[in-house]
């Protein structure tokens, strides 16, 4: 059975989706025989490339084109639309057989007259994958080409072909298709089925599409597919129900309000949303990925309520985090952590408590007296530590608030870091350590050194789950927040 892709092709420049511009002038030059000898069409996967090639090749060949456009009714025409025009040569680099023939497929080939029209055309996809005598080949051809032999070559990695080569050529640089264009197609395509496609599930299938028409296609085509034709009276329908079946649902509008909450710099209330969604049961790791896409929109779409430094790192550290989830971390409170890392450190503070507007803690010497080390006065005051450094070094503030001061053996605090990395910046590193542990001494008023352990104390899930909740409380009691039960 044909794909939707293959039943629907485009027979005209005019019927191609999207790409107008390229259409236009490739519809122009047949029309006015202004017409170069080869052609470049570049651009990702799945936009029409090839399908481009197609309608230029017939209407290059066409008997009877009516303003530059193919009439699909003369003998060429039919037998290009049915693939077996003989001066139509079509060669996909991609495939093995498609290299190794290459040479002789074209240099050979050529030499010989067109068999059923005036010209001879060669479709070479993927020619990103041609060998370097493959491409010498080509080029040899290229520099003295018969009157009738036209070259149309595609491929997604422009990059990769020879400027000798592009030097030759006319290119067309192939875009992404716009979500509009898209739609338009699909509910065309699905009218033509005689399928009763909701609008809902057409905007589903160009947002997971990405531009790229034949994913849309496909999609729509196995949508299509999951009904049963033969028992149902009317036109099938597909709906939302049937369209989660196959495409897992987006939480995108779920995503935006979170990312509002941030932009209002409303710590508690995205620690709520975020609580409210893991109990209705949205799972995490898609979540991120519907955060990620709409924090990447908002870089691309200009965005008045983030500077471009701020999208681009909240970016990376959702995908920092994202990877650590699927490492195994826990999704909750990986988000909690992005969560309080966006608020506090990328956006600069909750719009209610600010901590860096807050009075200071007596820090200094004289204010203090001596004390002996206690692991408990360590924990109450692991804050005023970290706001002492923060004076000192930006960068270290982040660990220490997701590390944990876990004893205290005479002089030396023994602090837990989550990963190797965050130990060897605070104790390894000699410079880094030396403002810790100055710190230290200022806070706690007695001099005391620092030493690094990794991991977490158990492997239990449960105990480990503690551990999330004390990292937590850790973080909030650093930011003075508190979590709140919905
Ligand atoms: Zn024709």
């Amino acid at each position: 059975m044909p794909t939707l892709s293959q039943k629907h092709r485009p027979k005209s420049f005019k019927d191609i989706t999207g790409q107008t511009s390229i259409t236009e002038t490739l519809r122009k030059e047949v029309a006015t025989e202004v017409l170069g000898h080869a052609y470049l069409f570049s651009g990702p996967r799945g936009v029409g490339k090839t399908t481009a090639a197609r309608v230029f090749a017939k209407a290059l060949n066409c008997e009877k084109p009516k303003a530059g456009e193919p009439c699909n009714e003369c003998t060429l025409c039919m037998a290009a639309n049915e693939g077996r025009c003989l001066d139509i040569i079509e060669l996909d680099a991609a495939t093995h057989t498609g290299v190794d023939t290459v040479r002789e497929s074209i240099i050979e080939h050529v030499r010989f007259s067109p068999l059923m029209g005036k010209r001879k055309i060669y479709i070479l996809d993927e020619v990103h994958m041609f060998s370097t005598s493959s491409w010498n080949a080509l080029l040899k051809t290229l520099e003295e080409p018969p009157a009738y032999a036209f070259f149309i070559l595609a491929t997604t990695e422009w990059h990769k072909v020879p400027a000798t080569i592009i030097s030759r050529c006319q290119r067309f640089e192939f875009k992404r298709i716009e979500a509009e264009r898209l739609a338009e197609r699909l509910t065309w395509i699905a009218g033509e089925e005689n399928w009763n496609v909701e609008p809902d599930v057409i905007d589903l299938i160009v947002s997971r599409a990405d531009g790229c028409l034949r994913d849309a296609e496909t999609l729509l085509g196995q949508l299509g597919s999951l009904g049963d034709p033969s028992t149902s009276s009317g036109p099938q329908k597909i709906d939302l129900k049937i369209a989660h079946l196959l495409i897992p649902e987006s939480h995108l509008p779920l995503a935006e309000g979170l990312v509002k909450l941030w932009a209002a710099r409303d710590h508690q209330g995205a620690l709520q949303e975020i609580q409210r969604l893991f109990d209705d049961g949205i799972q995490i790791l898609p979540l991120f990925d519907d955060l990620i896409q709409v924090i990447r929109g908002l870089l691309t779409n200009s965005s008045d309520q983030f500077t471009p430094h701020e999208l681009s790192e909240i970016a990376l550290l959702l995908l920092e985090r994202r990877k650590d989830v699927k490492a195994g971390v826990d999704g909750l409170f990986a988000l909690q952590l992005a969560s309080t890392t966006i608020v506090f450190k990328i956006l600069g503070g909750d719009k209610n408590q600010d901590p860096r507007h807050q009075e200071p803690e007596p820090t200094s010497l004289p204010t203090h007296q001596p004390t002996s080390l206690d692991l408990s006065v360590i924990r109450s005051k692991w804050p005023a530590l970290i706001r002492a450094v923060d004076e000192k070094n930006h960068s270290l503030p982040f660990i220490l608030k997701i590390a944990r001061p876990e004893a205290v053996e005479g002089d030396k605090i023994v602090i837990r870091f989550q990963y190797p990395f965050h130990r060897d910046k605070i104790v390894t590193d000699v410079k880094h350590r030396r403002i810790v542990e100055e710190c230290l001494a200022q806070v706690y008023g007695t001099p005391c050194s620092i030493e690094g352990i990794v991991g977490d104390p158990s492997t239990s899930s449960g105990q480990s789950q503690e551990r999330s909740q004390d990292m937590v409380s850790n973080i909030l009691n650093a930011f003075g927040g508190s979590i709140v039960e919905s």
